[in-house]
């Protein structure tokens, strides 16, 4: 006699409005359904079908057989004395990936940290995430599913005025735009007023520059843009963010100016700067950085480097940051200096690592780095 396998279940916490509309036709339902799932798993933050008591109980049963509502496990769970809250998640193959909520303004801001992938390929040479290799793309639900963890476990979104999470940005773990495909509907989602109900300026898709995709992402949605620039000569950048080999600094601004024009209201860019101690930090890169932002609608973050084990990279003081500052400002720019978040349960930028299972050569070159340099 051989064994017969369970029918797999579909999972419906990654699906879009239109994805859950064809599930619930392709099921023999109304396509109205799809709103009604939509509001139970993510304004509800409910992964039961027997307590959605606006299905009749058919419905519900039928449910159980060929669906299920399945968000990522949460492993690790930690509040920062500055109110920070970090979850560690376990996906689909045993991987770990990260989620933190940042508290601003009084309470009234909370920034979701969301990541998009297992690692990342890019291997930007100040960013321990790239230190890691590449392991895969995260799905849509696992995707959205950190946003749904974190307002579940903060509490369910009845409340407009009081939203668990007022914010998402994608800059956790790994590049968004590399992992389009899974990356586009999840935001459809945070978009969505019977899903998470953010404006498009309140969600943020950081890109270090990935520029087909960006182009393709402004013909689709107008999501908030930042950019990791980091250097503003080519040169260092090669060397800080080696995408930029692909795609100079012009090419990418140049696609800046392309999204801005598509959006559909005033936008800026904002420039994410990561100031490394006498890498990045003079007042020549200061100026350098000004012109190649000349014309460009933007906001500049800077963020001293956040150190971790063998980077070969020092974090600037606090004054050469301050001083960074003042040469931009006298250039005519706003920069403000993002503080360190979360320091006590390892929730700050850059420290986003999570643990990547499946490690790949370059992983395994900076495992060895380490040991020669070690010895
Ligand atoms: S900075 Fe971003 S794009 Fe670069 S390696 Fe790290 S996660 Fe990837």
């Amino acid at each position: 006699m051989t064994a017969t396998t369970a029918p797999r279940l579909t999972n419906l916490l990654g699906m879009t409005r239109e994805e859950m509309e064809a599930f619930f036709l392709s099921i023999g339902e109304k396509k109205f359904r799809a709103a009604q799932m939509l509001k139970w798993i993510h304004i509800e933050g409910c992964d039961d079908f027997a307590a959605m008591t606006n299905l009749s109980k058919a419905l519900r049963t039928r449910l159980t057989e060929v669906a299920e509502i399945r968000g990522p496990s949460v492993v690790y769970e930690g509040s920062s004395s500055d109110g920070t809250r970090k979850w560690v998640l376990e996906v689909e193959d045993g991987s770990y990936v990260e989620t933190v909520l940042i508290p601003a303004d009084n309470g009234k801001r909370r920034t979701l940290c969301v990541s998009s992938q297992v690692g990342c390929s890019l291997d930007c040479s100040f960013c321990s995430t790239g230190k890691q290799g590449f392991q895969r793309n995260l799905t849509a639900a696992e995707i959205i599913g950190q946003v749904w963890v974190a307002q579940r476990s903060v509490g369910p979104r009845r409340d407009t005025a009081n939203r668990p999470v007022t914010n998402v940005v994608m800059m956790g773990m790994g590049e968004p735009l590399m992992n389009y495909d899974n990356v586009v509907p999840a935001m459809k989602l945070m978009l969505d007023d019977d899903g998470y109900g953010l404006s498009k300026r309140r969600v943020t898709l950081s890109t270090s520059g990935v520029v087909p995709m960006l182009d393709k992402l402004g013909d689709e949605l107008d999501v908030s843009l930042a950019v990791s620039l980091h250097a503003a000569n080519d040169e260092l950048r090669n060397e800080l963010v080696p995408l930029n080999r692909k795609y100079n600094i012009r090419t990418l601004i140049d696609a800046c100016h392309r999204y801005l024009a598509k959006c559909h209201d005033t936008r800026q860019v904002t420039i994410e700067y990561t100031v490394i101690k006498d890498v990045n930090d003079q007042q020549v890169h200061a100026e350098q950085l000004a012109a190649v932002l000349e014309e460009l609608p933007c906001k500049i973050n800077l963020i001293p480097f956040n150190p971790f084990p063998h980077s070969g990279y020092e974090t600037p003081s606090r004054n050469q940051v301050m001083r960074f500052q003042q040469w931009l400002y006298d250039l005519g720019y706003t920069a403000m200096i993002r503080s360190t978040r979360g320091d006590d349960i390892d929730a700050a930028c850059g420290q986003l690592v999570g643990r990547v299972k499946d490690r790949t050569k370059r992983h395994a070159r900076y495992i060895q780095s380490i040991q020669i340099d070690a010895d």
